[in-house]
C-alpha cells in the first residue's frame, strides 16, 4: 500500500484570452474617400491583448483604422500612416534656415577677347 497523503497541484487552471482596446489618437480632417466629404476623420489604434487571469499582458495585434465622422465608413491604416496625420499638419515642425545651396560665385576665368 502506497502512502497516500493529500496533494495539491494535480492541476493547474489556467484562464488566459484576449482583450481589445481602442484608443482614440486624434482627429483629422480630409475629404472621405468613401463619401466624397471633408469630414472629420478618427484615427484610433486597436490593440489585442494577450490576458492571463484577466490580467492583460502584452499586446499580440495592433492596427489602425480611420473612422469617418459623414459616413462612418473604416478603413485600414499602415502605422507610419496613421502616425503621420496624428502628427500634425504637414511641415509644421520643418526646420528653417538652412542657406540654400546653388548660388556660389567664384572668380570666373575669363580671357579678354580681342
Ligand atoms: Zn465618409
Amino acid at each position: 500500500m502506497r502512502g497516500s497523503a493529500p496533494r495539491y497541484g494535480g492541476s493547474v487552471i489556467f484562464i488566459f484570452g484576449t482583450k481589445g482596446y481602442v484608443t482614440v489618437l486624434g482627429l483629422v480632417t480630409f475629404v472621405c474617400g468613401n463619401c466624397g466629404n471633408p469630414a472629420a476623420q478618427r484615427i484610433e489604434k486597436w490593440v489585442t491583448k494577450f490576458t492571463l487571469f484577466f490580467i492583460p499582458l502584452f499586446p499580440v495585434s495592433t492596427k489602425y483604422v480611420v473612422q469617418c465622422a459623414m459616413c462612418g465608413v473604416q478603413s485600414r491604416l499602415e502605422q507610419d500612416e496613421a502616425e503621420r496625420l496624428t502628427a500634425g499638419p504637414a511641415g509644421a515642425a520643418r526646420p528653417s534656415g538652412f542657406p540654400a545651396p546653388g548660388a556660389v560665385s567664384g572668380p570666373e576665368d575669363k580671357r579678354p577677347a580681342g
